[in-house]
């Protein structure tokens, strides 16, 4: 605590600016609670950093770095598995003052960000501008760059653009000491050495920090429809949903919600004066010119057909359009509004998802759970979301054994413990039953000298610190691992991912 207090003071010191830093107890509580979080812990930052430039933020890791204080990278907070949490203390680092789009290239078809701007506002800023072009990663409409880069988002559009690591063209990083490193120039395609966006896309804060990225646009579509289609049963809808996706018809989105969330949603009211049928149902967006978008939903009615689903409901125009998807992009707000939630999202092969969203569900029902499903489902990717009594210990058990259960499923079929969320707090032992001990080794730290290789070199180092004292050999060896290269003294975002 009074290193901490020190490093904040030289801050202080250093930056000459009094807006910097804020130890206001509800901006530390702001900061290190989350409502949308499923996971979270007692303590908080000790501090929040608001700095206004990348001088700025390489400022704050120098005096981070040297005081080990950790630095908990922070956007949009909208993550779900703990990810802005602070089991350790130290200084979240908000972007909100780093919120610039640098500079659109319309020729180029990309845009040079900040961390703290919103896609959404990105959006409106490329169709203010006519550009034509768009985002189209869309996570939580409050989310920001920062954060999306973070835990490699995706969202409704991913079926057919792929997720964040896909749009990142280059990044700005101010590493764990201070040193700023580019990762790559500008064309969209590279193949000039190891691929860094690789590793820091998707690391949670816990190897860098992002003040700047170069994304790719995409070119609007000409036209839209989105379709809502109702099934009888959830089995029905999922195999549907998979046969569409084996047809190769290009659909914008394929999502799935079934009769609780449809339930949720209407009683939420966010909808209104729309009322939807409390059954499964898939939400289809179509996107392309006028022509490819009828063919296209022509092709989707045919292939559902033999599992009989209910009326296909199409949005008329714009609004109607909008009312119709925002069923789907509100139904975690609807939820919320209600009462504590768990959500879990996994992935898995296409071919177990019709058995593993079935059994998830089976089992909610068998630890009388309050649970809904709903996902991405054209990528495999679901999420189930459990509403409990937090102050239920038998509740709060049965949630963790479902949440548990479904996760070795997940596993079980070659999948994974999160499609897009991320590991955070909240996923660490499922991670490690997921990739294994080995690879969770190249990820983390020197443990491996000690395990697999040299043990005369595991004397040698007394973790953190006292590089001095380590063998030439032993520090080639350690440097390989990346959390140990990138930072030595595990200030960033401590707790997540994996522990020391
Ligand atoms: C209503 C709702 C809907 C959602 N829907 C989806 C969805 O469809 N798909 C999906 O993938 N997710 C979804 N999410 C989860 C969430 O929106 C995403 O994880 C999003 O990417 C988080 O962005 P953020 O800006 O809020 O990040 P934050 O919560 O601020 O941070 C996320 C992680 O990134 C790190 N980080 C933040 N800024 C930086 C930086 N500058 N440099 C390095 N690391 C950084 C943080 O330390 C943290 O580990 C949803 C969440 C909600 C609440």
């Amino acid at each position: 605590m009074s290193d901490m207090e020190k490093g904040i003071a030289t801050i202080r010191h250093h930056l000459k600016d009094p807006d910097i830093i804020s130890t206001d107890s509800e901006d530390l509580l702001a900061h290190g609670y989350s409502e949308w979080s499923s996971v979270n812990v007692e303590t908080l930052p000790v501090a929040v950093a608001y700095p206004k430039d990348t001088e700025q933020v390489r400022t704050i890791a120098r005096i981070c770095h040297k005081w080990r204080i950790p630095i908990i990278p922070f956007s949009g907070g909208s993550s779900v598995e703990g990810h802005v949490s602070a089991p350790f203390g130290g200084i979240s680092l908000d972007f909100t003052f780093m919120d610039k789009i640098v500079r659109v290239d319309e020729d180029d078809m990309d845009v040079v960000v900040q961390p703290g701007v919103c896609w959404s506002d990105l959006n409106r800023e490329l169709e203010r501008m006519g550009s034509g072009l768009f985002f189209p990663i869309d996570p939580a409409p409050i989310a920001k760059i920062g954060g999306m880069i973070g835990t490699n988002c995706s969202g409704t559009n991913a079926v057919r653009y792929g997720t964040m690591k896909d749009w990142v063209i280059n990044l700005t990083i101010v590493l764990a000491d201070g040193t700023l490193i580019k990762t790559r120039r500008r064309p969209r395609k590279c193949s000039a050495g190891y691929n860094l966006n690789g590793i820091l896309v998707g690391s949670e804060g816990t190897l860098g920090i992002v003040t700047e990225a170069t994304l790719k646009l995409a070119v609007r579509p000409q036209h839209y429809s989105v379709a809502v289609v109702p099934f009888n049963d959830l089995t029905c809808a999922v195999s549907a949903a998979a046969d569409v996706i084996r047809s190769g018809v290009p659909v914008a989105a394929l999502e799935l919600m079934d009769e609780a969330q449809m339930r949720i949603v209407n009683d939420g009211g966010v909808t209104r004066p729309r009322v939807w049928q409390e059954v499964p149902t898939l939400f289809v967006k179509f996107s392309g010119t006028v022509a490819s978008v009828e063919d296209n939903i022509d092709s989707v009615r045919e292939i559902v057909r033999a599992y009989e689903p209910g009326e296909f409901e199409f949005a008329k125009d714009e609004k109607e359009r909008e009312l119709l998807w925002s069923a789907r992009k509100e139904s975690l707000y609807s939820l919320l509004a209600m009462r504590k939630d768990g959500n879990t999202d996994v992935a898995v092969p296409l071919s177990h998802l019709a058995e593993i969203v079935q059994a998830s569900k089976e089992d909610a029902k068998r630890l009388d759970l309050n649970a809904c499903i709903k996902g991405h489902i054209g990528d495999s990717n679901f999420h189930e979301n459990i509403t409990y009594d937090p102050s239920n210990p038998q509740e709060v058990e049965n949630v963790k054994l479902a949440v548990k259960n479904m996760i070795s499923r997940a596993l079980e079929m070659d999948g994974t413990c999160t499609g897009e969320h991320g590991v955070g707090l909240g996923k660490k032992t499922a991670l490690l039953s997921e990739v294994g001990n080995d690879t969770i080794m190249v990820m983390v730290s020197g443990d491996l000298c000690e395990t697999n290789h040299d043990p005369t070199l595991a004397g040698a180092v007394s973790w953190p610190g006292h590089w001095q004292s380590i063998s030439d050999e032993f520090c080639l060896l350690y440097q390989r691992l990346i959390k140990g290269a990138l930072d030595p003294n595990w200030i960033m975002n401590p707790g997540k991912v994996f522990d020391r």
